[in-house]
């Protein structure tokens, strides 16, 4: 998480173990990967954009025993004490479907290249890896007495936005801006029928983010947009993010607090 405005709301559940049951390629640059097990029964299902810390096997002696309860300071620092070998990688992802009757969750992962460690752990179609789900509760808090919203990301947050767009109240109305690197990437979409679709299939000569942050500018303009009347959610590299918001707070006046950000990633 690069910059971001969003609060962490750490569950009860703490550490909860699973395994992967299922991993598919399921279009250009996803992977979706299908995690099950007992103690899933029990996870916290929010729906919209839930997020949570992933915790990934690096070595065939990675144990997930001695990481924190809680991803805070304290959780964060105790992971830093173990040994960089064999301490797992920890990633952020979000809950793309949760089936409570089967204790199973869906992650989406986009496969971005051969760095990094997380894309191409699910690349490999992983199956049968313990991991460890850390819930840290949903970043999409919608303005109660607002029912326009504008979501905004590229890839790495489809699986937020198609979160947040099942997931909102039928009556609710206004654009989500959903950039992806190929057509083939987009996915079905239900939701409010007031709420407009602006899918961007993203040329290679273009930085990821730049068409979605460029559409939101276009669609959020002066007298376009009450800027009392606004839940924002702008979410994905960090550019698109951080600049999103910077449009929405500092040239349409929209209150800081109506307008949630979050850079997911960072181009280099
Ligand atoms: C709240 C939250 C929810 C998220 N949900 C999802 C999700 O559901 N699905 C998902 O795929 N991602 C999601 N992300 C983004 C994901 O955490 C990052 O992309 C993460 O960096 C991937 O880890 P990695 O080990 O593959 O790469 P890292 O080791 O973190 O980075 C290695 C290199 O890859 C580059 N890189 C990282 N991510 C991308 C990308 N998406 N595209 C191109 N280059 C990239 C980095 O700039 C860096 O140079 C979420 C992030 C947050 C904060």
């Amino acid at each position: 998480m690069v910059a971001s405005n969003i609060a962490v709301d750490h569950a009860t559940t703490g550490l909860v173990r699973a395994e992967v049951e299922r991993a598919q390629r399921i279009s250009p640059h996803f992977v979706r990967v299908t995690f099950g097990g007992e103690s899933l029964q029990n996870w916290r299902h929010l729906g919209f954009d839930q997020w949570l810390r992933l915790a990934l096997p690096i070595a065939e002696e990675t144990c997930f025993d001695r990481l924190s309860d809680r991803f805070d300071m304290r959780g964060y620092l105790k992971y830093l004490s173990l040994p960089k070998a064999t301490r797992p990688v920890i990633r952020n992802y979000t809950v793309r479907e949760f089936r409570a009757e089967q204790g199973e969750m869906d992650i989406d992962f986009v496969v971005h290249g051969t760095e990094g460690f997380a894309g191409n752990w699910a690349a490999s179609l992983p199956i049968g890896s313990p991991v460890a789900l850390l819930d840290q509760g949903c970043g999409f808090t919608p303005n109660p007495d607002a029912d326009r919203v504008l979501l905004a990301g590229e890839e790495s947050a489809l699986p937020a936005l198609l979160g947040v767009l099942r997931d909102l109240p039928a009556h609710t109305v206004g654009d989500a801006i959903i950039e992806v690197p190929d057509a083939a990437d987009r996915q079905p979409a239900p939701g409010p029928a007031g709420v407009r679709q602006h899918w961007i299939v993203r040329p290679e000569s273009s930085r990821p983010g730049a068409l979605a942050l460029d559409t939101l500018k276009q669609v959020a303009t002066v007298g376009a947009v009450d800027p009392g009347q606004l839940s924002a959610f702008v979410v994905g590299e960090q550019q698109l993010a951080s600049g999103g918001r910077k449009h929405l707070v500092n040239e349409l006046g929209v209150p800081k607090s109506a307008v949630r950000f979050c850079g997911y990633w960072r181009q280099r």
